[in-house]
């Protein structure tokens, strides 16, 4: 399958979700993940240690696209609404990850008017770096969004250190060594999961 992660505001968790949404595909079959963000966040994690997937950057794509079963394209923060038409167009989901904060979900709102202005209804919301317990954040969030209609994954990312220390070691949140570390990573296989099943 073709996904794309796209999402108007930065520091959403949107590199790091296209980093372990592949490594969780690259478990069921050859995965490709395409930096298409100028930033190249994505293709310096790679650089920085060892994935276990392909990090190409979006000029080399598409004949490699080819030879994967699964690709991910991390995309440039804030697209316009014809940029989002292109992207919707070319994948089998959009993801749209959010924070559970007022200025996140305001970024999001224009997204969601902007993919009802073109008809898209392949895309899903990840409730993203959901800050623990007692904040009820996440759980408010999501049963807000719910109450909207909107498609959102049932699973969210939980907010952990661990996450900075993948990105900084360039590898998975697996790979560290922290109590909590297999957590994070839990939470992106059923991510995955839901995201198989719904295909
Ligand atoms: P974006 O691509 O939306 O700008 P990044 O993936 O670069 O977002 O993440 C922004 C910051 O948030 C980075 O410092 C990253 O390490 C951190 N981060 C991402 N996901 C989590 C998480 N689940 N828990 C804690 N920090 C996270």
């Amino acid at each position: 399958m073709i996904i794309t992660i796209a999402s108007f505001k930065g520091g959403v968790g949107k590199t790091t979700s296209a980093i372990h949404l592949a490594a969780f595909l690259q478990s069921q079959g050859e995965t490709l993940l395409i930096d298409a963000d100028p930033n190249r966040s994505a293709t310096g994690w790679a650089q920085r240690g060892d994935l276990p997937f392909e990090v190409i950057d979006e000029w080399r794509s598409p004949r490699r696209m080819r030879n994967f079963d699964h690709v991910v394209i991390d995309t440039q923060a804030r697209p316009v609404q014809r940029d989002l038409e292109l992207l919707t167009d070319g994948c089998d989901l959009l993801i749209l990850p959010t924070t559970p904060d007022v200025l996140a979900l305001d970024a999001l709102v224009l997204t969601l008017e902007c993919l009802q202005a073109i008809g898209a209804n392949r895309y899903r919301i990840l409730l993203n770096i959901i800050p623990p317990k007692p904040s009820r954040e996440g759980e408010t969030v999501k049963q807000m969004l719910k109450a909207a209609e909107l498609p959102v994954f049932e699973t969210g990312v939980r907010r952990l250190a661990a996450f900075q220390k993948a990105a900084r070691a360039g590898g998975l949140v697996y790979a560290i060594k922290e109590a909590r570390a297999a957590e994070g990573w839990q939470d992106y296989v059923q991510v995955g999961q839901e995201m198989l099943a719904g295909a």
